[in-house]
This record gives structure tokens, sequence and C-alpha cells, in this order.
């Protein structure tokens, strides 16, 4: 079975991702951190982040993977356990340029749908894993907040973690990560049409998986419902 989650940045996406993969007994893809990686890769070899042959070749030249083994599993490049290089501010930047070049996505994506056919189920969290990766997954969830709110969280969290910053300035890169995600020629964010869509602008993530937990749950249950043999 293969869950898909997809949403803007700033949605708690991946945390209630993992936290519902956890639940389920699923294993659990972080799509964002195979873009971040190339991101990381191409600062590395000081490519030029506006030449998308460039990034291309980068990309094709870059070996990323996950070892299964840990919880969540831990992405690598070339070997090496990355996980904790993806998150700052130039990897992040990096992605985002990455990510808007089509050969790049058509590489990515069809890794993406390997490890869906290898992994016997599986949540994957994304912009594109409804729409373009899997878009015949079982499930589909497709998490929003107003980006006001989703500033708020990041300011949280980023104060949280001892840095300086200004509300006003994280919201506008907010919003024009949106625009860039939305705009772009290939995969765009956007919601698959047999999505269900969750509002978490007034809900914790704890109440955000169990309503995921629940109506999956509940889908499960009516499947094996109407396949059990009528009176047994
Ligand atoms: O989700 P996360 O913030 O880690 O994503 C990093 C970058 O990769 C973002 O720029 C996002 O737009 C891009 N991305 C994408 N398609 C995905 C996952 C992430 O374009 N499936």
């Amino acid at each position: 079975m293969v869950i898909t989650i997809d949403g803007p940045a700033g949605t708690g996406k991946s945390t209630v991702a993992m936290a519902l993969a956890e639940r389920l007994g699923f294993d659990f893809l972080d799509t964002g951190a195979m873009y971040r990686a190339v991101g990381l890769e191409a600062l590395r070899r000081n490519t030029n982040l506006e030449d998308p042959r460039e990034l291309a070749f980068v990309a094709r030249h870059a070996r990323i993977d996950f070892d299964w083994a840990k919880h969540p599993p831990t992405v690598k490049l070339n070997g090496e356990t990355v996980g904790h290089l993806l998150r700052g501010g130039e990897a992040t930047r990096a992605a985002s340029y990455v990510a808007v070049v089509p050969a790049i996505r058509e590489m990515l994506v069809a890794q993406q749908q390997r490890i869906g056919r290898e992994r016997q189920n599986l949540v994957t969290e994304g912009r594109d894993q409804g729409t373009v990766a899997f878009p015949k997954a079982e499930f589909k969830f497709y998490l929003d907040a107003t980006p006001a709110e989703r500033a708020r969280r990041r300011v949280a969290q980023l104060r949280s973690r001892g840095e300086i910053v200004d509300y006003n300035e994280v919201l506008g890169g907010i919003v024009s990560r949106d625009t860039r995600d939305a705009t772009r020629s290939v995969g765009p964010l956007a919601v698959p049409p047999d999505a269900q869509v969750i509002d978490t602008t007034r809900m914790t993530q704890q109440q955000v998986v169990d309503a995921m937990a629940e109506r999956v749950r509940a889908a499960s249950a009516a499947a094996s419902r109407s396949a059990a043999p009528a009176g047994g």
C-alpha cells in the first residue's frame, strides 16, 4: 500500500508523515531530502545553480539512497550519511533550484517509484507524490495551512534552535517558495483530484496524525468488509 502526503512547506508534513508511518508500521520516504541531497552535492561541487544542465550533470553523478534499517530512514549521498546537513539555509535554497529542473525530477521520480515497488507499505511525502509519482496510490492526503500560520510555526522552530529570525522575512520566504513550487512546469505543487485535504491551521500535529490514521483505518475496514464473503 502507498499513502501519499503532499502540500506546501510549513504544514508539518514531514513530522506527521513520519508519525503516521510509525503508527501504521509503514516505511517512510522523505522525497524533499532527495532534492536537498542533490542541492548539497551541487554546492559541494561549486555548481552554478542557475544552470539546469550543470545541475542535471551533478544529479546524474550523485548516488542518493536510504538506509532502510533506520527509523526514519537516513539519506545517503554517495555513501555518506548527510541527513543533518540537509536542513540548513544553503541546502534549502539549492534544493529549490534543483527542484525546477525537469531532467532531475524525472530521475528522482523514477527512483521514488522504484522504492514504491520495493517497499511493501510506504508513506511518501513531498509535492508531487499523489499527482506524478504515485497517481494510483491507495490513499492521498494534501495538508495545507494559511501562510501566516506556516510562518509562525517556522519562526517558533527556528527560535527554539536559538536562531534570530524576523517573522515578515520568513513569511515572505514562504510565499515566494509557494509561488515557485506551484508555477514550475514539471511536477508543480497541486492538490491531487482524489486527495483528502486537511487544513492543519488550527490543529496540533497529534490531531493531524490521528485524523489521517482514522481515515486509513476506516477505509481499510470498509474494504475488508466488502471483500468478506456475504453472511460470513
Ligand atoms: O519538503 P522539503 O522542504 O524538504 O523540500 C525541499 C525542496 O524540494 C523544496 O524546494 C521543494 O519544493 C522540493 N520538492 C519537490 N518535490 C518533492 C519534494 C520536495 O519539488 N516531491
